[in-house]
């Protein structure tokens, strides 16, 4: 059979049958061997809770024939107890890409543009394509801050990465009140991925208002990025919608292993803040290393460092990093094409960093 097939003067092809979209790209995973310095993903450099490990032996290979249960409820119950919220206003899912595409899908299926910053996660515009939702970017300012009062017009939803990514910038409480509040008529996403490391979280909003959702992930402060977990947190008749769409698609998304491993972690508080204490510290370190070797360094709230140097372009320095196997990470993009992203290691690796970065910074005078 030929591919293509003439009607008139049309010319068919299989092709024009295919949903074509231009993906997300994510950092490089290269193999993690003795000197690799991987700071190009936002991944936490330091193990995940010891009570995973008990929950790894506890875990009945017998469960692994049978499917996992549709609703995750270990993980959805020890989340809500955690946060004080009800089991009715938690969704989880593999990772919060996954949750965020099911928001996007369920909550942005109106006709009005969805609005998010311009600089912000390079998925939501992905997503956007993908469900043929209709969006703008807006702006941020000079300063690479939202400007609030750009989000209070006519919209079909909105979202809003606070911290922001790749900025690395918080905003307060009150900051998210406003485009919560100014937004009845639509939901309003916050994706808290990074909220752990310094950032306020909206938590305190949902009893409030209905409109509001908040994402979050295991990813980066529970150091579960290969386990896939993220969770949304929002009134119950959002998180039941958000359910009807997730059981329309795949009802068995997050597998034995990832509930009992995920609850385990949710259940190491000491741990956690130990963890978060740790990198806070070494992020505040580094960004006075980086300060003192010329480096302007954005005020991070994150587990992650936003960068420029005064002299030495950005793609230079993540050219050079990489031939050190230090990996950054560098986004060939309008308006950030001279910053690098740069992930909070241990203390350790952002020592090597700034003595490598000190050394071929010298050669650059
Ligand atoms: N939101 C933001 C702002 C992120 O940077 C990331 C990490 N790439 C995610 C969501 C997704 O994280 P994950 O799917 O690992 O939970």
């Amino acid at each position: 059979m030929s591919a293509c097939a003439v009607y008139g003067d049309f010319v068919m092809s299989y092709m024009d049958n295919i949903r074509q979209i231009t993906p997300y790209v994510p950092g490089e995973q290269p193999k993690v061997t003795g000197d690799l310095i991987k700071l190009n993903t936002n991944e936490n450099p330091y193990p995940p809770s010891p009570k995973v490990r008990a929950a790894i032996e506890a875990l009945p290979v017998e469960e692994m024939r049978l499917y996992p249960d549709t609703t995750a409820a270990p993980l959805v119950n020890a989340l809500a107890a955690y946060h004080g919220l009800d089991p009715s206003q938690i969704f989880v899912g593999v990772g919060s890409d996954d949750v965020l595409a099911n928001c996007f899908l369920t909550y942005f299926a109106g006709k009005k543009p969805v609005l998010f910053p311009d600089i912000t996660y390079s998925f939501y515009d992905v997503w956007a394509e993908l469900y043929r939702i209709p969006y703008e970017t807006v702006p941020v300012g000079d300063d690479f801050r939202i400007r609030q009062e750009d989000y209070l017009r006519e919209n079909g939803g909105i979202v809003i990465a606070n911290p922001n990514a790749p900025t690395s910038i918080g905003e307060p409480l009150s900051f998210i009140e406003k485009i919560v509040a100014g937004n009845p008529d639509s939901v309003v996403i916050v994706d808290e991925a990074y909220v752990d490391f310094g950032g306020e979280t909206a938590i305190p909003l949902l009893k409030k208002y209905k409109n509001l959702v908040i994402t979050r992930t295991f990813s980066k402060s529970r150091s579960f990025a290969g386990m896939r977990i993220g969770y949304a947190m929002a009134d119950g008749k959002l998180i039941e919608a958000l359910n009807n769409v997730k059981f329309s698609i795949n009802s068995y998304t997050m597998n034995c292993a990832a509930i009992a491993y995920g609850v385990a972690t949710v259940e190491d508080e000491p741990y956690f803040r130990e963890m978060i204490a740790k990198i806070t510290e070494t992020r505040e370190k580094t960004a006075e290393t980086l300060t003192s070797l010329g480096f302007t360094c954005l005020p991070s709230q994150t587990n992650f460092l936003f960068v420029t140097h005064d002299r030495v372009p950005a793609e230079e320095i993540f050219t050079y990093l990489k031939t050190e196997n230090i990996y950054v990470r560098f986004f060939r993009k309008p308006r950030i094409d001279n910053y690098l992203r740069i992930t909070i290691g241990t203390g350790e690796q952002m020592e090597r960093l700034g003595s490598v970065l000190s050394q071929y910074l010298q050669t650059r005078q």
